[in-house]
């Protein structure tokens, strides 16, 4: 899908066959075993990646993701997302992506801290602050960037926390980070509805995932006056056409693991979600979850991207077919978490630190940038939307490539 992608705008910004395949593939990645003992006294051996996708533009970047159905393949998507997304936004740095195969709500907090450390372990050599600089995805946070940093730490003699990002405030975090993404989707939405011309207090929104991301986009929208009438999470969902009390789930969730059961509206499964009647649909969880099975079916009039890789290539067709649904592409709609991981890398290495307004207000100044710059290159190329931004990465990233030039 990643390379369909990338085949597809390659074409439309008629890329030279010489710089094609060079900012096409991975740079370099790599596969390790993790072993851990269990609380049992067992020993289970785990499966790890990281995927560096491109290193010509700064050190990679991007999360590590812990999720049962990750797939070298998977993390070498996201990884290529990455760099297009990095940037697109206009951050120093190439795309990376990590992932170990668990589902890490089957471990207790000592092996997840085992695992975690492992990991690290294995990727000293091949991760580092002007190296490659991991940080949260799926089914990671930031206690588990705390033992990434540490165990780096420990390795190197001393304190090393520009190593990872989405780190604990105590450990050079920066302020903000843990709501960037969410923060960011948010503030795209209400800037697409403003150029919609639909008041955000009149906006319904329904979000797929109740992780990080999909309770951080949930909470932003409500402060700026839209009703979330859905949310959902692995264990189903809740719908409720009055709007849901944000707080109250989170509340919920954070005692009961899962939204299941939540009395704060009717029940409701993922897929009716995705095809519920809404002005905001914002899919925040995996990859393909729009197929050219639903994308028929769509009543939304703003699809937001918060999930990385959420539309199939087919359904992409659909939604441009019809042309009644307006798109923010993932590596646009995402990229706030990224661009306070960087923000949170520059603290770390300037050893001077920000307030929360500072990171919001310059964060927001680059999501700004990005979208004017995303939507100039849609109107002058009638591309749509997702071509726009990923033509805008991958073009600055091969000019990188082309003026670096090919060593030996
Ligand atoms: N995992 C996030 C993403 O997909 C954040 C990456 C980062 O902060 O480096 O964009």
């Amino acid at each position: 899908m990643a390379c369909r992608q990338f085949d597809q705008a390659a074409d439309a910004i008629s890329l030279p066959e010489a710089i094609r395949d060079r900012t096409k593939y991975p740079r370099r990645c790599l596969a390790v075993s993790l072993p851990v003992r269990r609380v049992d006294g067992s020993v289970t051996v785990f499966e790890g990646y990281r995927v560096q996708h491109n290193l010509s533009t700064g050190p990679s970047k991007g999360g590590i993701r812990f999720h049962q159905h990750v797939t070298l393949g998977e993390v070498a998507a996201l990884a290529m997302w990455m760099s297009w997304k990095t940037s697109l936004v206009g951050l120093p740095y190439g795309g990376a992506k990590g992932g170990v195969i668990v589902d890490p709500s089957l471990l207790s907090e000592t092996e997840l801290e085992h695992l975690s450390r492992r990991y690290m372990q294995e990727m000293v050599n091949f991760v580092g602050p002007h190296v490659d600089v991991p940080a949260p995805d799926v089914g990671t946070n930031e206690k588990i960037m705390g033992w990434m940093m540490d165990t780096y730490s420990n390795h190197v003699g001393h304190v090393e926390p520009a190593v990872v990002t989405g780190k604990p405030i105590a450990l050079g975090g920066s302020q903000g980070r843990r709501e960037a993404t969410g923060a960011g989707v948010a503030y795209l939405v209400k800037k697409y509805l403003e150029d919609m011309k639909v008041p955000i207090t009149k906006a319904t929104v329904a979000i797929q995932g109740f992780g990080n991301v999909g309770s951080e986009t949930a909470i932003a929208l409500s402060r700026y006056g839209a009703k979330i009438i859905a949310i959902s999470d692995v264990s189903g969902g809740i719908y409720n056409p009055k709007g849901i009390d944000i707080t109250k789930a989170l509340t919920y969730v954070r005692y009961q693991k899962m939204l299941h059961d939540f009395d704060g509206g009717e029940p409701i499964s993922n897929e009716a979600l995705l095809e519920l009647k809404c002005t905001v649909l914002a899919p925040a969880a995996l990859e393909r979850v729009i197929t050219d099975v639903n994308a028929p079916k769509l009543k939304c009039r703003l699809l937001a991207e918060a999930a990385n890789g959420p539309t199939t290539n087919a359904a992409d067709r659909i939604l441009e077919k019809r042309g009644d649904i307006e798109l923010i592409p993932d590596v646009l709609c995402n990229s706030g978490g990224v661009v306070v991981s960087y923000f949170e890398w520059l603290q770390n290495l300037s050893n001077y630190y920000w307030d929360r307004d500072e990171v919001m207000t310059k964060l927001f100044a680059i999501l700004d940038k990005a979208k004017i710059a995303v939507d100039a290159q849609k109107k002058k190329f009638q591309f749509s939307r997702r071509l726009a931004a990923l033509t805008l990465g991958i073009q600055r990233v091969a000019d990188a490539k082309q003026s670096r030039g090919l060593f030996p």
